[in-house]
């Protein structure tokens, strides 16, 4: 038997259940983790409250973890039990072990402890791919991050700087700018009143090339008013809620604006992509460029709590859970 974390329907924390469950077997092509370290998610978030939905209830919320290999299903060649892995993207983490899809784990250099690849499986390769693929950040370029002293935040931060770019990071207070700034951040906005004025004047009268908006909702027109001529909005999160009724013509009155909604279960589709964007983030890590910030820890028991402190905004670097 083992404990995790269910849910029964959407809505708030109260509906994550601890729960006693039987020891799941490895089916074919599956792998049993023993799990020491699990990722709490934005995600994770949107899983409870209904905004995204999960295939069938009850479920097991929780997308990112790492521990060992404790069994194999038939035809797995890659692991073998004792194996340290963790991975990014596979709905069914909030437990004290879990089987998963073995083309979905990478393995777990030992430098790596478990609980700083449970802070940055999701969050590295989101950076990973903010950076590198769904825009190729260039030295010089200046960027605009929102949430820049969040879990994502904090490793994009730190990768940009590594790239030779500049970061204006907004952030809700001046402890979350004082951490983005020491993680890499250039220029510190507090808040999103008047965003287009403040980064005309820090870019003299430029506006940025590219936006990273995770919270959605509420900044979603104010960041398209950042973009210079052919700029690119990168809305990959919904923080403050789903971006709804957008109308295209907003992209030309701004200046032929590109707008992308990237999603990791693409760009990561691929067992070679994860290889190499797990590998490129822990040799970053493993080199020191990046370092990941885990803020908070929670027991397994209280994910309720850690999700509310992630959704009240009241979290630094990334969040945890320990079995
Ligand atoms: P964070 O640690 O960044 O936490 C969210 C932050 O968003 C808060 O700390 C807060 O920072 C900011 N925020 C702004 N407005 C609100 C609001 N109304 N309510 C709550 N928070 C708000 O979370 P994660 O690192 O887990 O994720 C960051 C974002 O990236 C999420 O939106 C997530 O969905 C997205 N994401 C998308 C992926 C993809 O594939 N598209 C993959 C991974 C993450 P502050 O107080 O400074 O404003």
């Amino acid at each position: 038997m083992y404990r995790a974390i269910r849910i029964h329907g959407y809505g708030g924390p109260e509906v994550l259940q601890l729960e006693t469950l039987p020891t799941p077997v490895p089916s074919r092509g599956e792998i049993l983790i023993r799990q020491e370290a699990i990722g709490v998610n934005y995600i994770d978030i949107y899983f409870r409250t209904g905004l995204y939905k999960v295939p069938s209830l009850p479920a097991i919320l929780g997308m990112e973890g790492a521990g060992v290999v404790m069994a194999t299903g038939a035809g797995v060649t890659d692991f073998v039990p004792g194996d340290r892995v963790a991975y990014p993207t596979a709905l069914g983490g909030y437990g004290e072990c879990r089987t998963i899809a073995a083309d979905r784990v990478v393995p777990l250099p030992s430098d790596i402890p478990f609980d700083i690849a449970a802070g940055c499986m999701l969050r590295g390769l989101t950076a990973h791919m903010l950076l590198r693929e769904v825009h190729a950040v260039q030295p010089g370029e200046t960027i605009l991050v929102h949430a820049a002293a969040g879990g994502v935040g904090l490793l994009v931060c730190q990768w940009a700087r590594h790239i030779g770019a500049r970061v204006i990071g907004v952030v809700s207070t001046e402890e979350k700018g004082e951490l983005a700034r020491q993680n890499g951040a250039a220029d510190i906005l507090i808040g999103h009143d008047d965003l287009a004025a403040r980064v005309r004047k820090l870019t003299d009268g430029a506006m940025v090339p590219v936006v990273y908006d995770s919270v959605g909702k509420d900044t979603f027109v104010a960041s398209l008013d950042c973009l210079a001529p052919r700029g690119l909005m990168v809305s990959y999160g919904n923080a403050s809620g789903e971006v709804t009724g957008i109308s295209v013509g907003m992209l030309a009155t701004r200046g032929s604006l590109y707008l992308t909604r990237p999603g990791l279960t693409t760009y990561f589709a691929q067992r070679s992509a994860l290889l190499a964007g797990a590998k490129e983030l822990f040799d970053l890590i493993i080199q020191g460029v990046l370092t990941v910030r885990i803020g908070q820890r929670f027991a397994l028991a209280d994910a309720g709590a850690a999700q509310t402190a992630l959704e009240s905004r009241a979290t630094i670097g990334s969040t945890i859970l320990l079995p």
